[in-house]
């Protein structure tokens, strides 16, 4: 049997505030923020507030409840997702919003097989340039998905002609199996106003719609085409619908 714990006040309150319970199908999202988050962008210092959210099946008003359990269930072991929101992103007239899928490879070591690392910097300008929007960064949609290991089998098939799509299928995938509904509960809770969308890709935009977002636009986003990733790029195009209209090549999505 677990210890009941009892937390200072002080500290409960503190936190208890900067809470917001969020209700879902499957139990409540609990999402914790703002956070002061002055980022390096390209070398100058821009701020943001940051957000981070944890599904729950428990739905507690009493935020001790959920406290007392977190030091038991290894979090760590299961990444959470966040957001980073610049500018007056509740009431601005217009605001830039990403919906990024995680990439270990991309964003973290700047792996030149696909543009993940390239997008996500590119929309964190966008927003901070454009005034006020938010970039959601999605824990659980690695490889589109499938996880990073199976990522990892999927590179080893595409190093031996495997499209990225065809390597995802081989390995008992569908393709695409992201899924946006809590990212957009977050979204509803931060902002009411429609949002532009900053995607190369209709079918996410598509997606995102008909889960009850309210876009206004979309805005693209190219660039950093190279020889590593220029046929996973191709096979955007020809096989998971998005659209070539910029300049260069499309961009992971
Ligand atoms: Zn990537």
């Amino acid at each position: 049997m677990p210890v009941a714990q009892h937390f200072d006040s002080q500290v409960l309150s503190l936190l208890q505030g900067k809470v917001k319970l969020i209700h879902t199908d499957k139990g409540a999202i609990y999402l914790v923020g703002p956070i002061k988050l002055p980022v390096n962008l390209f070398g100058e210092t821009v701020e943001f507030k940051w957000y981070c959210w944890l599904n729950c099946e428990e739905v507690a008003d009493d935020f001790e409840r959920i406290i007392a359990k977190l030091s038991s269930v290894n979090l760590a072991e299961m990444q959470q997702s966040s957001v980073l929101v610049h500018g007056d992103f509740e009431n601005a007239e217009h605001a830039l919003i990403r919906f990024h899928s995680i990439c270990h490879t991309g964003d973290i070591f700047g792996s030149k097989r696909c543009d993940c690392g390239y997008q996500l910097k590119q929309s964190m300008k966008h927003v901070a340039e454009h005034g006020s929007g938010a970039i959601f960064y999605l824990a659980n949609h690695e490889g589109r998905g499938i996880g990073l290991f199976s990522k990892a089998l999927a590179y080893i098939l595409q190093e031996n002609g495997y499209d990225t799509v065809d390597a995802n299928l081989q390995l008992g995938f569908v393709d695409d199996s992201r899924d946006y509904g809590d990212a957009i509960k977050v979204l509803k809770a931060l902002r009411a106003k429609p949002v532009t969308l900053i995607t190369n890709n209709p079918k996410k935009l598509e997606a995102l719609r008909q889960a009850g977002l309210d876009v206004e636009d979309r805005v693209q986003l190219w660039g950093d085409v190279s020889e590593y990733n220029e046929k996973y790029l191709k096979t955007k195009i020809e096989r998971a619908g998005h659209l070539n209209e910029g300049e260069g090549c499309c961009n992971n999505d």
